[in-house]
């Protein structure tokens, strides 16, 4: 399991709270564009879920 990204929640125009903290550097934003994720790297904490504003993060339990 990891989390994905829902882009048509994203805004787009903010540099993204879900990437600073999440604890293993498993998420990059490039601009303010919508964050990607390293499912290599996701330890599927949850925390990015709760600090994003617009619900663009979710478990992906695909
Ligand atoms: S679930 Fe945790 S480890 Fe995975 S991307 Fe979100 S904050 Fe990072």
């Amino acid at each position: 399991m990891s989390v994905k990204i829902i882009d048509y929640r994203c805004p787009q125009n903010h540099r993204c709270p879900s990437v600073m903290v999440c604890p293993v550097n498993a998420l990059s934003q490039v601009g303010d564009s919508a964050p990607v994720v390293d499912n290599d790297k996701c330890v599927d904490c949850g925390k990015c879920i709760w600090y994003c504003p617009t619900g663009a993060i979710a478990m992906d339990r695909g």
